[in-house]
């Protein structure tokens, strides 16, 4: 018999939670598209759980999508009808660049800078990786 299979019978099976390991929950953007508008209702929200400007980020999603946008209470409204898989994507591409280590892929980052350069310092790892400006 399997060493696997026989530890199973002797713990039983193991509850989900202890299996997987502890992983960092992106947030996720709740968006809507209104009429000729697109409303991210949880803007300043998600991008504060990961510790980040809202300002830098609605530079970089306004470039992006190449639009005019509002920031308001915590929400951002965009010109224009932008679905959710498309911000989400840009979304992730915003984390991949600016919070997640590009060496380790931990979310334990925060911004410093050298000599005027922005970089993405790690706290994990100690990883210090430059960023590539917003304009
Ligand atoms: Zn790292």
């Amino acid at each position: 018999m399997e060493y696997d299979k026989m530890l199973t019978r002797l713990y039983g099976s193991l509850p989900e939670k202890s299996i997987s390991k502890e992983r960092f929950e992106l947030p996720k953007l709740d968006s809507t598209v209104q009429g000729k508008k697109t409303i991210i209702k949880n803007f300043s929200q998600a991008i504060k759980s990961v510790k980040r400007d809202e300002k830098a980020f609605y530079k970089y999603i306004t470039k992006e999508t190449a639009t005019a946008g509002v920031l308001a209470d915590g929400k951002l409204t965009l010109t224009g009808k932008f679905w959710p898989e498309v911000l989400e994507k840009l979304f992730n591409n915003y984390l991949k660049e600016y919070v997640l280590c590009h060496e380790c892929g931990k979310p334990d980052t925060e911004i410093a800078e050298r000599s005027g350069v922005k970089m993405l310092k790690c706290t994990a790892c100690g990883a210090l990786s430059p960023l590539k400006k917003i304009r």
